[in-house]
């Protein structure tokens, strides 16, 4: 078997064309969707996140705002700058690039966010919102992968799904996501003992750990789906995610590649939000 591949870069294509289309007749109401990231320090991987959402956001046609600051800004700063944004009407989605520096806590700045704003749905509201099946934002990457299953007909009910990784912006919401669509899931996590045992049961299997080839074919069912979430550099220094390919893709029915994969997706389901943000905003969405 050699699996067919879920080309994120294509899927995201099309999203972000349909994004685009509906900022313009947002746009011809008067309401431009505004995106604004905030960046703390120079980590380098982070600014190059960070210039992907930018860029991505004008492309789409969004008032993009791009706030850097150095590493040492305050906690009291920063939270003054995220208050400020949550009061300007140009802006619809407020984005704080994780990690931040060690002074600054992640989850006070996160909470400092208006939960209507909260495009990354990071703010406990929207997690607790997605934890009892309420409307509310999801977080980007799970929600990249729900649609990569959507798009090949995948049918969760009664399936066994198994997410290797337990994050809050992978791993669980990605968990809660698949059991609303009545897959039987299992999260597994860094403390999980005998990992294939429980993979080889995976109708579907995720990896979002971070690990280069942590999933290898022998720990793959056969037919299995494989949603492939890690982003690593392998030793010659190239973007390889945590599965194995080459050899998982002799057992998998399906597989998202890395590069080209679930990134795509995660970039195109902020721009998703973020519009929904906006139409919100415009009373279109309730
Ligand atoms: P994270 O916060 O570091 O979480 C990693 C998870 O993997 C943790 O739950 C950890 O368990 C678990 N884990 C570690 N070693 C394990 C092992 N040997 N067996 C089973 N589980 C293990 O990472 P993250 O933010 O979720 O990201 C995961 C990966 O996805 C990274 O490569 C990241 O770069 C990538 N990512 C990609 C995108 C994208 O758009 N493609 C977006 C976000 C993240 P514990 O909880 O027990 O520590």
């Amino acid at each position: 078997m050699t699996a067919q591949r879920i080309d994120g870069n294509a899927l995201a294509a099309g999203i972000r064309a349909e994004v685009a289309a509906r900022t313009q007749r947002l746009v011809a109401q008067g309401l431009q969707p505004g995106l604004a990231v905030l960046l703390v320090g120079h980590d380098p991987a982070s600014e190059v996140y960070v210039r992907h959402k930018v860029t991505d956001s004008q492309e789409a046609g969004f008032h993009s705002v791009l706030q850097r600051y150095p590493a040492d800004l305050s906690q009291a700063a920063l939270l003054g700058q995220v208050q400020a944004l949550n009061a300007d009407p140009r802006i619809h989605g407020i984005l704080v690039q994780l990690p931040l520096p060690a002074h600054i806590a992640p989850h006070t700045v996160l909470a400092a966010i208006d939960p209507a704003k909260d495009v990354d749905g990071f703010h406990v509201a929207n997690a607790g919102a997605l934890m009892t099946g309420q409307p509310g934002f999801v977080p980007c990457t799970p929600l990249g992968c729900m649609k990569m299953l959507e798009s090949i007909a995948y049918p969760l009910r009664g399936k066994h799904a198994v997410v290797i990784g337990r994050s809050n912006i992978v791993g669980k919401p990605l968990a809660l996501l698949l059991l609303q669509q009545d897959a039987t899931v299992t999260v597994c996590h860094s403390a999980s003992t005998d990992l294939k045992a429980i993979s080889l049961q995976a109708d579907v299997l995720v990896a979002a750990v971070g690990k280069p080839r942590l999933v290898t074919a022998d720990m793959v069912k056969p037919g299995a789906v494989v949603i492939d979430v890690g982003m690593n550099r392998d030793a010659t220094g190239k973007l390889c995610g945590d599965v194995d390919f080459e050899p998982v893709c002799e057992r998998a029915s399906w597989i998202t590649p890395v590069p080209g994969g679930v990134g795509p997706m995660t970039r195109a389901m902020l721009l998703a939000n973020t519009l929904e943000a906006a139409e919100r905003v415009a009373g279109w969405v309730s």
